[in-house]
């Protein structure tokens, strides 16, 4: 049985214990409607996981700083992992204690490390995604504003780290939990995702969503993006996952029927205007 409560003041940013050793911090998000990212920690004895962070900004920055202190006085060395490169969940890499020294990890799909580094590193990005739009109609002035106002470069990481790559297949290990990488391209190109399989809970990144439907978006150097992302649900449809820890919302803990309701939403959405979508990956005779 998931045991959930919340061990601060209502004023005070959210911490829940969700097992023995395990948080979830909720770090707000100001005016976006995802109202607030699901961050976890792994407290170790020698040291702890801290499961994405939150965009630049103040307000995540003091939440999640705040929470850091109240869970770990001590300040035992923290390792640090990115599920992917949306600054939602990267945006305070830089500033996480030990990153700039080197003295602790900061984790990640090389794919998504790339991305969210190169929003840090002055024009190319954006160029990039200027030039995508502008065969499409845009006004100059459009697109200004639109990029001046996208929180990918509002509140994007401060400077680049040096992230350590991993990917799918790798292991990774704090306090009683043993985590698997396993890779969930789609939300993002390099998205990763978490697996225990002693406690059978998934950290899904935004691969899962309890209340809202992951958005699924055009990549430069990553055609079909539906595709993939729906591959990548059947891959985590097979496991045996008692509760799956969503980057935003509600966690979920019925994971096989909350898969396919992001299946059948798709599927609707696509009927009788995408052909060339590879159905016959996803369509099952059970819906
Ligand atoms: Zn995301």
């Amino acid at each position: 049985m998931r045991n959930i409560r919340n061990i601060r003041d209502k004023d005070s940013p959210v911490i829940e214990s969700i097992s023995q050793g395990l948080y979830r911090i909720e770090v707000p998000l100001p005016k976006s409607p995802l109202k607030a990212l699901n961050a976890y920690f792994i407290k170790g004895e020698k040291r702890n996981l801290l499961i994405d962070n939150g965009f630049n900004r103040p307000e995540c920055r003091d939440a999640l700083f705040s929470a850091l202190h109240e869970l770990n006085p001590s300040q035992t060395a923290t390792d640090y992992f990115i599920t992917h490169g949306h600054a939602d969940h990267a945006g305070l890499t830089p500033e996480l204690p030990g990153v700039s020294d080197g003295s602790a990890k900061a984790m990640g799909s090389s794919r998504d490390a790339e991305l969210i580094n190169s929003t840090t590193t002055g024009p190319g990005f954006w160029e990039t995604v200027l030039n995508r739009m502008r065969p499409h109609g845009l006004s100059e002035q459009e697109m200004i504003a639109m990029r001046d106002n996208h929180p990918a470069a509002r509140y994007c990481p401060s400077q680049a780290v040096p992230y350590q790559p991993v990917a799918e297949g790798d292991t990774l290990t704090y306090a009683d939990f043993v985590l698997q990488v396993v890779a969930v391209p789609g939300h993002t190109p390099g998205q990763l995702s978490l697996y225990a399989p002693k406690q059978r809970f998934f950290f899904a990144g935004d691969h899962i969503l309890g209340t809202i439907t992951p958005n699924i978006a055009h990549w430069s150097g990553f055609p079909d993006a539906l595709g993939q992302y729906l591959q990548s649900l059947e891959k985590i449809r097979r496991m045996d996952i008692h509760l799956t820890l969503t980057g935003h919302r509600a966690l979920v803990e019925r994971t096989t029927e909350r898969i396919d309701e992001l299946v059948a939403h798709h599927r609707k959405r696509l009927v009788g205007r995408a052909v060339g979508y590879h159905f016959d990956i996803v369509v099952r005779e059970d819906f």
